[in-house]
């Protein structure tokens, strides 16, 4: 601690900026650790995850995977009548669920000790916020930036304004019956598996050749093929611009065809959230992505100053966020130094079909290791026999050769994110290949091809030798 923290008094040991996923825990853990915090919210408790992200999202993913079970009932001796979406009880009943959670987090944290302020706050110097509504300031001991990110809106085509972000899906009053959907990351690709599970038609538009970039592209290309026969997936083409027609929306497409839709979704990736937030004035610039750098520690290059979560761009995860919150508060207030290790992080893409990886892809992997085996299984799962589901589920083990350490597992199918938090466990204690062998399986399940893969499916060579 600097001489100032020392010797001057400060209002609060900690004043968070943010109410999300890195700045409730920061402040739920300093407290607990007898810390006197304040945070700020300028929009509503829980941050992007709770409120638009995470939360809603998976609820509608829910929503949209009757529509499968549905179909698949029939295989199985099922008889339903047709069955009828209404966009609107949906809606009614997960925006309660998110204000349920809003009200949970507000407790949990009052009950912690935190004092939250409903405001947005700027940084004056190292040590002092100002609350911009209220017009006062506020000295801090430490300051943690956990202010997450924003969608951004590229490229900037003429009539750009037409189109929503991912924000504004969670406001739709009524279900859109033609959408286009711009981007290939995984907001795209999870909204436009939703919206066309309830039934809009869907277009699917992504100016790469594969969606999914830095995902393994076996695995990637598989959800391709799967979506497109889904939806209208159009890949490697760009919309070059939006024009009103009546109450729809027509897109022209760099081909020069044009598409009439409801509504547009542009998920073309988000920033960090930093815009006016005072950063000049104590010193902290931003990396090329936008991002606050942080050291290990998540502190920035002042020292009473430290940045979790989405806004330093290490991984827009929201257990990373949590960790680091976690790690920040125990290590400055609890006296108990640790920090996140970002190298194995596991995740899923609620797409339907799912995806959940850990690792690295086979790319990746053969590059960072010369030698290695790969294990491939691709299948159709047993319930495809009756429902007659024309989809495969396909699972990847990369094996570093020389040591036998699994350094990468890829799954997609059916609940591909719940296999995958499971398997990131074994992965992230360093297990070899050995070890998923001598595992006993468990029948009949998608997850037992994991641990019954006995041979190579190629064999890889070192870079460059073939
Ligand atoms: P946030 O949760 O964004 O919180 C930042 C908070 O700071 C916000 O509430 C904001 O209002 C507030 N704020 C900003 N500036 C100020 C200021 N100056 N003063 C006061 N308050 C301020 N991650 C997953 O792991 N799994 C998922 O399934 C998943 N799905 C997602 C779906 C969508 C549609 C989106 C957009 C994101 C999703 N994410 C998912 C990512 C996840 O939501 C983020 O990684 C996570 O919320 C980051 O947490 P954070 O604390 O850094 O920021
Ligand atoms: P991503 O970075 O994942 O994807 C952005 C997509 O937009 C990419 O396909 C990118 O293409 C494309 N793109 C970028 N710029 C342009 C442009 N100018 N014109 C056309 N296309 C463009 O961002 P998302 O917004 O999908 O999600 C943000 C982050 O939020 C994710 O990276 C993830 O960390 C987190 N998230 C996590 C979820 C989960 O855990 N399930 C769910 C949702 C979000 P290209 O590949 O060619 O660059």
């Amino acid at each position: 601690m600097s001489e100032t923290e020392m010797s001057e008094s400060f209002d609060v040991d900690l004043f968070v900026i943010g109410g999300g996923s890195g700045g409730v825990r920061a402040a739920r853990i300093a407290a607990g650790h007898g810390a006197r915090v304040m945070l700020a919210e300028e929009y509503r408790v829980g941050g992007t995850c709770v409120i638009r992200g995470c939360v809603p999202k998976k609820l509608m993913v829910y929503a949209g995977r009757f529509t499968d079970e549905f179909e698949d009932a029939a295989g199985f001796g099922w008889h339903l009548e047709t069955p009828r979406f209404d966009w609107a009880v949906l809606k009614r009943s997960r925006d309660a669920e998110v204000a349920r959670l809003e009200g949970i987090y507000g407790r949990n944290l009052a009950g912690a000790g935190v004092e939250v302020v409903a405001d947005r706050a700027v940084i004056e110097d190292p040590h002092t916020v100002r609350l911009v509504h209220a017009d006062r300031t506020v000295r801090a001991r430490f300051i943690l930036i956990a202010t997450g990110a924003k969608p951004v809106r590229e490229p900037l085509i003429p009539g750009a304004e037409l189109a929503i972000d991912s924000n504004g899906v969670f406001e739709l009053e009524t279900q859109p019956e033609r959408i286009l959907v711009v981007g290939g990351g995984y907001i795209a690709v999870e909204f436009a598996g939703v919206f066309a599970s309830l039934g809009s038609k869907t277009t699917l538009l992504h100016r790469g050749t594969s969606l999914l970039r830095g995902f393994d592209p076996e695995i990637a290309d598989a959800l391709g093929e799967a979506y497109a026969k889904r939806m209208d997936l159009r890949l490697g083409q760009t919309v070059e611009r939006l024009e009103r027609d009546g109450s729809a929306i027509r897109a022209t497409l760099n081909g020069g065809e044009s598409l009439t839709v409801d509504c547009v979704l542009v998920a073309t990736g988000r920033r960090p959230n930093v815009a006016g937030l005072g950063l000049e004035r104590v010193g902290i610039d931003l990396d090329e992505r936008g991002a606050i750098p942080v050291e290990a520690d998540s502190r920035t290059r002042v020292p009473s100053i430290y940045a979790v979560g989405d806004v330093n761009g290490r991984a827009a995860l929201t257990p990373v966020a949590i960790r680091e919150g976690h790690a920040f508060a125990d290590t400055v207030f609890g006296n108990k130094p640790w920090c996140v290790d970002h190298r194995l992080i596991a995740t899923a893409v609620f797409s339907t079909p799912e995806i959940g990886v850990i690792g690295h892809n086979e790319d990746v992997a053969r590059r960072c290791y010369g030698e290695i085996d790969v294990y491939k299984a691709s299948f159709r799962p047993m319930k495809a026999t009756l429902s007659g589901r024309d989809e495969r589920v396909i699972m990847k083990i990369l094996v570093d050769r020389a040591s036998d350490r699994v350094v990468g597992v890829h799954v997609l199918g059916t609940d591909a994110g719940e296999i995958i938090q499971a398997v990131g466990i074994a992965v992230t204690m360093g297990a070899t290949k050995a070890d998923f062998d001598r595992t006993i399986a468990v029948h009949p399940t998608l997850g037992e091809e994991l641990v019954t893969m006995r041979t190579p499916f190629v064999v890889k060579h070192p870079v460059g030798v073939g």
